[in-house]
């Protein structure tokens, strides 16, 4: 067997590694375009920051190593530029020196990744002007860092944007961040975004959403960057992470499939439309774990497991791939931002029906020193309760969370199996009643009917009609330090006293901080023939929407 593999990074690495372990016999020959092999893409903001003072750290390992120890044919600063399907061959050129030669495959892997975008915009080729992925890069963008950048535009608040800018500001320089949306983190629902947003603005970046970036010219103190608002900032440098494309050229050139976003199609097995052809990572469209529709989604995990399992189907062992869920993480200034699974607005986008719940509770047991709030955001199906997605804003623990959570979408878990799940607890570590039971009771107790919840947008428009009344259920001291306009206040306390001072007609919208009280007050009021939802999160919710300007 003579297995060539293009892209010597985490997918092609991953799977070169798996095919020698399953062959001692095949020939493998890994290509990569660039001079280093299996390096640490997601390690690169860390070194810009000196985080990881150490660039050596960064490879994770040499093609010395994989000639070594893997018995690897490893060829860098080499490209491969044309397949010939019909002949088996692949065109591959000599980047040093440009020499070209025909090599013969068996089997070949594409693990070619995606490229930065760079948009066509005027200037964005001069020089100053990056994209960040390899260590080429890293090295240019460093350099400008180290001899004394003062200013530093960031375009796009995406996670790479998001931890460049952590890493520039830890270095002392002054960034803004520009974004054409009108949240940061875009992949996260917006309201979840609001500490993130606080974070970035308490560490004095200078954030510009609904703004983007329409041209770059020189200027004597580097370059200038006009805005679409009309502004024009000057820097000495600017990074673009505005996105990345898949690598398809290869592919396309080839006649194989692509979907319609541009990645590879493969089937469950990693094969294109070509079956001796397999391909992997950020080049490739996958299948939505929760939804099974088409996507495409750029995460080291997802590329390494393909890379893996590529390799099994090559070498006899069928292993199919189950589709990609998405699970991302952020720390940034000490916050941490995660998700899995699909958002509320991607469900929206698809038109899949769901439900949504939310929770701040605190990472472990509130008695025990140090505990961190975190709110936990819950999507789920409407009937069956199926685990759709969640996404997590806070400190410690929120990690954890997502991760449990993660697990139980790829066991096609329920709201009501969260109720039940055993998690190990200490009061340093969580609580008897970890947050993943939490979001469970609450969901389930949403799908249950016990506690019948409102989502704050539509309790706000019900309250608006007049056919609703807010009612806060927090103490006089906390609804004078600020409640959602309009609420009337009847402290859960003194509620069974004062059930005759509430309106009888039109419905009860009852919120406390969080929920946990205005849960109790729903169950009275129900109990007492009101008309009544608990407006869900309470008013931590509501605050986090007021923080994005969502509401
Ligand atoms: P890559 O790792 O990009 O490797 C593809 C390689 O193929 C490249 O080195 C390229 O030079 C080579 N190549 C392309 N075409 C050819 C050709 N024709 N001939 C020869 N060689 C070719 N993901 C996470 O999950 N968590 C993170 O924290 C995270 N942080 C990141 C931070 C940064 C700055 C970057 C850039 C990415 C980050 N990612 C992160 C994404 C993650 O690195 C990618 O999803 C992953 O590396 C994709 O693996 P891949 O093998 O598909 O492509």
């Amino acid at each position: 067997m003579r297995l060539l593999i293009v892209g010597g990074v985490a997918g092609g690495a991953s799977a070169a590694a798996r095919a020698r372990r399953l062959s001692e016999d095949a020939n493998i020959v890994l290509f990569e375009r660039g001079p280093d092999v299996s390096f640490a893409n997601c390690g690169l903001p860390y070194h810009i920051g000196e985080i990881i003072p150490d660039r050596n750290k960064l490879l994770v390992t040499t093609p010395e190593m994989l000639r070594q120890r893997f018995q690897l044919d490893v060829r860098t600063r080499t490209s491969v530029e044309s397949i010939d399907r019909g002949r088996h061959v692949v065109r591959i050129r000599d980047l040093s020196t440009g020499l070209e030669t025909e090599e013969k495959y068996d089997k070949l892997l594409l693990a070619p990744g995606a490229a930065p975008i760079r948009p066509p915009l005027p200037g964005v080729d001069l020089p100053g002007v990056f994209t960040l992925r390899n260590l080429p890069d890293v090295d240019r963008i460093k350099e400008i860092v180290d001899r004394g950048a003062k200013h530093v535009v960031v375009v796009g608040a995406g996670f790479i944007g998001l931890e460049l800018v952590e890493n520039l500001v830890h270095r002392g320089v002054q960034t803004t961040l520009v974004e054409l949306n009108e949240q940061v983190l875009p992949p996260l629902d917006k309201e979840m975004t609001a500490p993130i947003l606080e974070a970035l603005k308490s560490k004095g970046v200078d954030v510009r959403l609904r703004d983007s970036a329409e041209s770059f010219e020189l200027c004597p103190e580097g370059l200038r960057v006009r805005l679409k608002s009309g502004e024009a900032l000057t820097a000495q440098m600017v990074i673009l992470g505005v996105g990345v494309r898949p690598e398809n050229k290869l592919a396309v050139d080839a006649g194989l499939e692509i979907g319609p976003r541009g990645g590879i199609r493969v089937n469950d097995y990693l094969q294109t439309s070509d079956p001796d052809i397999y391909a992997v990572g950020d080049a490739v469209e996958i299948r939505d774990f929760v939804t099974g529709d088409p996507a495409q989604v750029p995460l080291a995990g997802p590329a390494n497991r393909q890379g893996r399992i590529a390799a099994d189907n090559i070498f006899g062992r069928e292993s199919r791939y189950r589709g990609t869920q998405g699970t991302a993480i952020l720390g940034l200034f000490g916050k941490t931002a995660a998700l899995t699974g699909q958002s509320e607005k991607s469900l929206k986008r698809s038109n899949h029906p769901f439900r949504k719940i939310y929770i701040h509770p605190a990472h472990h047991a509130g008695y025990y020193p140090g505990a961190e709030g975190m709110t936990i955001k819950l999507l789920f199906h409407p009937d069956t309760g199926r685990i759709l997605g969640a996404q997590a804003v806070g400190g410690a623990g929120v990690d954890k969370r997502i991760d449990i959570i993660a697990v139980a979408i790829q066991a096609g878990m329920t709201v009501y199996d969260l109720e039940e799940m055993e998690l190990s607890y200490a009061p340093q570590f969580g609580s008897a009643k970890d947050p993943v039971n939490m979001v469970g009771f609450v969901a389930a107790g949403l799908l249950r009917g016990d506690h019948p919840q409102i989502d704050l947008e539509e309790a706000l428009a019900v309250a608006g009609t007049g056919t609703g009344t807010l009612v806060d259920v927090r103490t006089p001291t906390e609804y004078a330090s600020g409640h959602i306009p309009g609420a009337v206040n009847v402290p859960v306390d003194d509620l069974r006293a004062r059930l005759g001072d509430l309106p009888q007609s039109g419905e009860l919208l009852v919120y406390c901080q969080v929920g946990q009280r205005g849960y109790l007050a729903t169950r009275i009021l129900m109990q007492n023939g009101f008309h009544v939802r608990n407006i869900g999160g309470g008013y931590r919710t509501f605050l986090l929407w007021r923080g994005t300007d969502g509401l």
